[in-house]
């Protein structure tokens, strides 16, 4: 399994899959450490709704997915979930090595004071 996912880094480096993020315009490499698929800008934290399984780019909607919250997966593995908001889909996807810390906790405590402000 660990030995697959270096594999795939590998191929994945020479490969340049690099991207402008259509959301605050930073040129994003494709290669990130701790995952084997750059899906997300690690400044922003945004993605492109273009995998119908990830890695795939055949989906056909393109719109831009929204960071909406974080999941901690069972193994602790942490993601991020993303919707799209062209199509209002939901994904998850792994965080990368790099992702900005401060746009990550943003994320959070925007959540949390959303919940404080509803009284909950
Ligand atoms: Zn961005
Ligand atoms: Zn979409």
């Amino acid at each position: 399994m660990k030995r697959n996912q270096y594999t795939y880094i590998e191929r994945n480096k020479n490969h340049d899959d690099s991207f402008i993020c259509r959301n605050c315009g930073a040129p994003v490499h494709s290669w990130a450490p701790g995952t084997s698929q750059r899906n997300h800008c690690p400044y922003c934290l945004h993605s492109l709704h273009v995998d119908i399984t990830p890695g795939d780019r055949k989906e056909l909607c393109r719109g831009i997915m929204e960071p909406i919250g974080l999941w901690v997966r069972e193994d602790g593995d942490t993601a991020l979930l993303h919707r799209c908001r062209k199509c209002g889909a939901l994904r998850s996807n792994r965080l990368a090595g790099d992702d900005d810390d401060r746009a990550l906790r943003t994320l959070a405590e925007t959540a949390l004071q959303a919940v404080e402000s509803a009284g909950k």
